[in-house]
């Protein structure tokens, strides 16, 4: 019941405009630069080197909510375009993960898809690749869209589908090939559209996870859940899947030893890197997420 409460807070917080924008003067506050790597780029190309160093791979995803002029898209496209830039100059191992939306998506699509080229275009220049996020069910379909159209232009770039909807197991049947990262899903969505059972979800992962894999396309599987994590390494094993046809991908901050313990173990290891002043709305949701992230946020305000 308190953990249902405290989410709902939490989720209002990460959705309301006036809060998000007071605390951009802020700076990170209560703990959050447990989870985000620092209001600008210079700090998360730190902390690129500072994994790197560990063995585990980044991928960096500026970030920003609330888009709704075109100036604001446009401004989030050269952060993005500079993101890569950055991480070509200090030649560390990180690609990108952007949102749509931030592009500029519910204003034009049109709009949307030149700011993704614009992107993509960088991204190939630097020899790197971009991963769209998938946003709530909303978003979806257009989302499937632009990524099968701009995969007629572009080999790097690839998009997240996401196991709790009810369509995943046809979608990933369709972007057989297409470099996919698989997750259980974030949003809360629908009866109509998600399976709203822990255990549905669960199986329906293993299942896309496995499909993907066995199609033989390559698979990021971003999860913290070692029971997960460890049915996929059994799996890979008993199908004979080479380790190079896929990754674990984890968020930042989180299951640090884990994602240690996985490259020791010689996997190829991701850490999904949030950076920005426009942190506190994945703040907000990593804690309505998770009740225990909350001692984050108390450590973080008894220190600061
Ligand atoms: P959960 O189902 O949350 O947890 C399962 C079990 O794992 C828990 O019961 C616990 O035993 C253990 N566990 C989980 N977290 C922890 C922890 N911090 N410490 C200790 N034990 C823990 N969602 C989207 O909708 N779109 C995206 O584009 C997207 N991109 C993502 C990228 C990355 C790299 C990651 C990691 C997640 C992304 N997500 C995205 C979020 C994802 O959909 C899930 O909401 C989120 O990862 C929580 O689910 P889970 O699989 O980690 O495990």
């Amino acid at each position: 019941m308190l953990a249902k409460v405290s989410k709902n807070i939490f989720l209002y917080a990460s959705q309301n405009k006036a809060l998000n924008t007071v605390a951009k003067k802020w700076g990170l506050k209560f703990g959050a630069s447990q989870v985000v790597a620092g209001v600008n780029i210079e700090s998360a190309i730190n902390q690129v080197q500072r994994l790197n160093e560990k063995g585990l791979l980044c991928t960096l995803d500026h970030l920003g909510e609330f888009v709704s002029s075109r100036e604001d898209a446009l401004e989030a496209t050269v952060c993005n375009t500079r993101t890569l830039e950055a991480i070509a100059k200090a030649g560390v191992n990180s690609n990108l993960s952007v949102k749509m939306t931030q592009l500029g998506l519910d204003i034009d699509r049109d709009f949307c898809v030149q700011n993704m080229h614009r992107i993509l275009d960088t991204a190939k220049y630097h020899n790197n690749f971009v991963r769209i996020d998938m946003e709530d069910y909303s978003h979806c379909q257009i989302t499937l869209d632009i990524l099968k159209e701009l995969r007629e232009t572009y080999t790097n770039v690839g998009t997240v589908i996401q196991a709790y909807l009810f369509r995943a197991e046809q979608d990933v049947k369709e972007l057989k090939g297409i470099p996919l990262r698989l997750v259980k899903g974030a949003y809360k969505e629908s009866s109509k559209v998600a399976y709203q059972e822990k255990e549905k979800v669960d199986e329906n992962y293993m299942r896309i996870i496995e499909e993907h894999l066995l199609s033989g396309s390559y698979t990021a599987i971003a999860t913290h859940d070692h029971h997960i994590i460890s049915k996929v390494k059994d799996f890979v094993q008993k199908n004979e899947i080479n380790r190079d046809q896929f990754e674990f991908q984890m968020l930042y901050g989180f299951r640090t030893e884990m994602q240690v313990s996985l490259v020791q173990e010689g996997y190829k290891t991701r850490v999904y890197i949030p950076f920005g002043d426009d942190w506190f709305g994945y703040f907000m949701r990593r804690l309505a997420e998770r009740p225990q992230n909350i001692s984050f946020a108390l450590r973080g305000f008894f220190l600061k």
